[in-house]
């Protein structure tokens, strides 16, 4: 599973392109399945274990720059699971605000040093039962978070709503409402995503709005966040859509009862363990485990 790739300057957790070529000799081309020939294993259940698939979420402008000229140099086709409200102009708030830390801060810390004493949080919040759950599992997840990433994905998830929390980054930023900078070289466009196609890789489903708190929508909300998302792409691709990535990994039963209904015939979780309440790893073609690539590459 990939999102950032950097250039010269690694940041919030990127990867370089050559990162992305020794990774994919170190895989070994042969292991590397196509989206193609990944559907057609998962329908006959011959997926085996030593086959890999390469996945891009967030439609990230630096994917398309970066990372797909490897993936062209090697004939590797991947999928790249799209939310397509940064295609209509409108703004994945969250990846915006982390891009914006990221090209105003030195680091995370100092940016969180700030933002905390900003946003006057009660510090006996970090002292709950309830924190110390959560980083747990975060860090049984994402290994390399800080504590301070830790602490703003708190307040961003389960602190603050969505909408609250915007707000008080916005505030923080001194943005007015409707003012967005630095956002064309975030994502791709309309006319990357046709590229893609075009170039034989596979684009999936991942929500249109990418919301933090998914699994707190209604059903009825779940539904069009996947309806909308798959009209918008279907409309770039002329093709119909077949597979999904879980934005942000969050999902439920209604989530899987909902991609059923559209035809999807898989989705990706984004890490790799065991579902809670499920024997196995793998235990659906919904809930195909993932690897961080930054867990894959950590020193
Ligand atoms: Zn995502």
């Amino acid at each position: 599973m990939f999102h950032r790739f950097h250039d010269k300057q690694k940041y919030l957790g990127s990867i370089s392109s050559d990162n992305l070529e020794d990774l994919i000799l170190n895989i070994g081309e042969s292991r590397i399945l196509s989206p193609l020939e990944w559907k057609d294993r998962c329908k006959k259940h011959k997926l085996e274990n030593h086959h890999v698939c390469l996945t891009f979420d967030d439609c990230l402008k630096s994917q398309y720059e970066i990372a797909l000229p490897i993936l062209e140099k090697y004939s590797i086709k991947a999928f790249f699971f799209i939310q397509t409200v940064v295609l209509d102009g409108g703004l994945d708030y969250n990846e915006y605000f982390l891009q914006k830390i990221n090209s105003q801060y030195d680091n995370f810390d100092t940016f969180f040093n700030s933002f905390e004493k900003h946003i006057i949080v009660d510090n006996d919040i970090f002292l709950d039962n309830k924190y110390i759950i959560y980083k747990n599992d975060l860090l049984d997840k994402f290994s390399l978070y800080s504590e301070s990433e830790i602490r703003y994905r708190y307040l961003r998830n389960r602190i603050f709503s969505f909408d609250d929390f915007n707000n008080e980054l916005a505030r923080f930023f001194s943005l007015n409402e409707d003012e967005h900078d630095e956002c064309d070289d975030i994502w791709m466009t309309k006319q990357d995503i046709k590229q893609l196609v075009n170039l034989g890789h596979t684009i999936g489903l991942h929500t249109h709005n990418h919301n933090i708190n998914f699994t707190q929508l209604s059903k009825e909300l779940k539904f069009n966040e996947y309806t909308v998302n798959k009209e918008k792409i279907e409309n770039i691709t002329d093709e119909k859509v077949w597979v999904s990535s879980h934005p942000l990994g969050l999902y439920d039963s209604d989530t899987i009862d909902i991609l059923k209904s559209l035809d999807i015939e898989c989705s990706f979780r984004s890490n790799n363990l065991i579902p809670e309440g499920k024997k196995i790893i793998n235990p659906s073609n919904f809930e195909f485990a993932r690897n961080d690539v930054a867990n894959i590459l950590k020193p």
